[in-house]
């Protein structure tokens, strides 16, 4: 099913072309989420008949596609979300880029995109990180946000695997989630649509997955709260938030604190910050990495778990908190959920982070930030 054609992307043949009008990178308190670009970016273009072409790196341009192309009509889009950090020292790392590649891979193949080397993706964007370095703002918990997307460009609007793609990798500088200190946010669960249902696509990063979800994100923000909850089936499963997959931890009747993630069913995307999570957890849990903070019993779980199950808890006062995870924010804490007409309130630190919530975002963002060494981080 690997639809690479007869070559693949192969970085040695590269080309860079400079900008002749570089720009400057905004001061770092003026930065918003997405709304700077880099000077340059990756293209890879891809056709049936022979493959990938040479990747280049070119200046950050509008792109020139028919109207007919079918990412327009049917959205055959594919995207990808990943972090470059400078650290102290200077060098610039990129966090788990390799689950990054393996992701866009697998939501490549459900589209029936082209699927490539990840390992020779990864190469040309260190290349165009190295090139733009200097826009990863130096301020602590800054960042480069990188974004791979790959869409079918072929110009027959008739629906069926395109014949000819593109692949593309723009950067923008990121300020940190929370300038002023954690946030507790406010979440609205949704009852009135779903993001995803068993079979679908909710586990792959499609652009067809997010479009729908702007309508429940305006919804909650009109209601008064920061992100929506996606709930799922008469249960009201919990199951991301907004674009973030989340944690609630417990008290079992046992006094041992869980830790509970929806498991992967296919409705779930496999986040990297969730991977990552998981793994800092059971590490603590089986000795293999102690993390200070954590409490010294814990339970890690990925399992379903129901609005019910949160409510009982919050009311019986054995729930301890509740987060969310991913890319852009690491990790937030959430204050209360606004749940068939009233809120469920959630417990929160006293500076914002629970008592889970806070270690793992201090080991993860130490490791993120290279202040803590790991095989996670990837050096450019
Ligand atoms: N769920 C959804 C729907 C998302 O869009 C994202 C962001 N990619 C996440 C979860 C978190 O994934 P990651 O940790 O890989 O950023």
């Amino acid at each position: 099913a690997v639809r690479t054609g007869t070559t693949d992307i192969e970085p040695s043949l590269l080309t860079i072309t400079r900008t002749m009008s570089p720009k400057e990178l905004p001061p770092s308190s003026k930065l918003l989420f997405g709304r700077n670009f880099s000077d340059h970016m990756l293209k890879v273009r891809w056709t049936e008949a022979s493959g990938w072409d040479a990747p280049s790196i070119e200046p950050y341009a509008p792109l020139s596609i028919l109207p007919s192309a079918t990412v327009l009509h049917y959205a055959q889009a594919i995207f990808e979300g990943l972090k470059a950090y400078r650290n102290p020292n200077g060098m610039a790392t990129m966090f788990r880029p390799d689950k990054n590649m393996e992701r866009m891979n697998i939501s490549a193949q459900r589209l029936a995109l082209p699927t490539f080397n990840g390992n020779a993706l990864i190469e040309c964007i260190r290349q165009l990180i190295a090139l733009d370095r200097y826009w990863i703002p130096k301020e602590p918990g800054h960042s480069l946000y990188i974004r791979p997307t790959l869409i079918g460009t072929n110009g027959t609007i008739g629906i069926q695997p395109p014949n000819e793609a593109l692949l593309f990798v723009i950067c923008s500088p990121a300020g940190p989630y929370y300038p002023q200190g954690f946030k507790p946010v406010p979440l609205y669960g949704t009852t009135e649509y779903i993001r995803a249902a068993p079979g679908g696509t909710g586990a792959y990063k499609l652009a067809a997955n997010y479009a729908p979800g702007v309508i429940a994100q305006k919804m909650a923000a009109e209601a008064g709260y920061a992100q929506n909850l996606w709930l799922h089936g008469p249960e009201h499963y919990l199951t991301e938030v907004g674009t973030m997959n989340l944690f609630v931890a417990l008290k079992g009747e046992d006094g041992v604190i869980e830790l509970v993630t929806p498991p992967l069913d296919g409705m779930i995307l496999p986040g990297v910050t969730r991977d990552s999570v998981l793994t800092l957890a059971r590490n603590h849990v089986s000795g293999k990495k102690r993390l200070a903070g954590l409490p010294e019993k814990l339970k890690v779980s990925e399992r379903p778990i129901t609005m019910g199950e949160v409510k009982a808890a919050a009311e019986t006062r054995r729930l301890v908190e509740l987060f969310g995870v991913g890319t852009a924010c690491v990790i937030t804490p959430v204050e209360r959920i606004g749940y068939l007409g009233s809120d469920v309130v959630i417990p929160t630190g006293e500076d914002g982070m629970g008592p889970l919530s806070k270690p793992l975002w201090t080991e993860l963002t130490g490791i993120q930030t290279g202040e803590i060494e790991s095989e996670w981080n990837f050096v450019v």
